[in-house]
C-alpha cells in the first residue's frame, strides 16, 4: 500500500485547466443505456466522488475534499462561472482551481459527446476531477504532462468506480470511449502534442490508469530509490 504526501491546496493560481470542444459528427456509436444524460451525469459525479471518499487514504495522506460541482452552463451565452475573471468556456469543460476548486462544463459538449456515446459524459468528468486531484497533490506527483497525467486518473477513477460497483459500464464502453475521443478529434487544441497530448496519448494514459491505478499514473520517477 502506497502511502504519498498529498498537500491541501496551496497553489492559489488564476485560471484552471481546460480541454474539450466537440464535433456535431459522428453518432456510429449508439447509447446503450436507458438512461438520460441527467442520470449519466449524476452517476459520473457521485461515483468518481465515491471512489476518492473510499480510497484517497489508500493512496495518500490527509483528508479527501470534494470539489465543488458546479455542473453545466450555456457556453452560447452564460457569463457565469467565471474562472480567475474569465467567463466560461464555449464548447469545453473546465476545473477551476484560483481558489474556487470547481468543475463546470458546457451543456452543448455534453450533449454533442452524449449523442455519440454516453460513456462521454464519463471521461469528461472523471477528467476535470483528474484536475481537482491534481491540486489535491503535492507538486512532485503531478506529470509535467498535466493533461495526459488528468486522462490516467480519469482511467484510475473510473475502473475503481466500477470495481466498487458505484458506477457501471457496459461491454464495448471502453472501445466506446476510444472511439468517441477519436471522433472529436479534428481540430481541437487539446490534442496537440505541444499541450495536451495527442488521441493515442490519451487514449493510452487513460488506459495506462484504467489497468493500472492510480499509482501507475504519479511520476514512475517517485517510486525509483
Ligand atoms: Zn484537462
Amino acid at each position: 500500500m502506497w502511502m504519498i504526501l498529498a498537500t491541501a491546496l496551496l497553489l492559489v493560481a488564476s485560471g484552471g485547466y481546460a480541454h474539450g470542444g466537440v464535433s456535431s459528427r459522428s453518432t456510429s456509436f449508439p447509447a446503450t443505456s436507458d438512461d438520460t444524460i441527467e442520470q449519466d451525469i449524476d452517476a459520473a459525479v457521485s461515483g468518481v466522488d465515491a471512489y476518492w471518499k473510499n480510497h484517497w487514504q489508500e493512496f495518500f495522506t490527509g483528508a479527501y475534499s470534494s470539489p465543488t460541482v458546479y455542473g453545466g452552463y450555456d457556453g452560447a451565452s452564460a457569463v457565469e462561472p467565471q474562472c480567475g475573471g474569465n467567463p466560461p468556456l464555449v464548447n469545453n469543460a473546465f476545473y477551476c482551481r484560483d481558489g474556487t476548486d470547481f468543475l463546470a462544463w458546457d451543456t452543448h459538449l455534453m450533449e454533442n459527446g452524449y449523442a455519440a456515446g454516453d460513456v462521454y459524459v464519463y471521461f469528461i468528468i472523471a477528467h476535470e476531477w483528474g484536475h481537482a486531484v491534481q491540486e489535491r497533490l503535492d507538486v512532485s506527483l503531478r506529470d509535467v504532462a498535466l493533461e495526459l497525467q488528468a486522462d490516467c486518473i480519469a482511467g484510475a477513477e473510473l475502473n475503481g468506480a466500477a470495481q466498487d460497483g458505484t458506477i457501471s459500464f457496459e461491454e464495448g464502453d471502453a472501445e466506446e470511449l476510444g472511439q468517441a475521443i477519436k471522433s472529436t478529434a479534428d481540430g481541437f487544441p487539446w490534442n496537440k502534442a505541444t499541450d495536451h497530448g495527442d488521441v493515442d496519448q490519451r487514449i493510452s494514459y487513460f488506459n495506462t490508469g484504467r489497468q493500472g491505478g492510480i499509482t501507475a499514473c504519479l511520476p514512475q520517477s517517485f517510486f525509483s530509490p
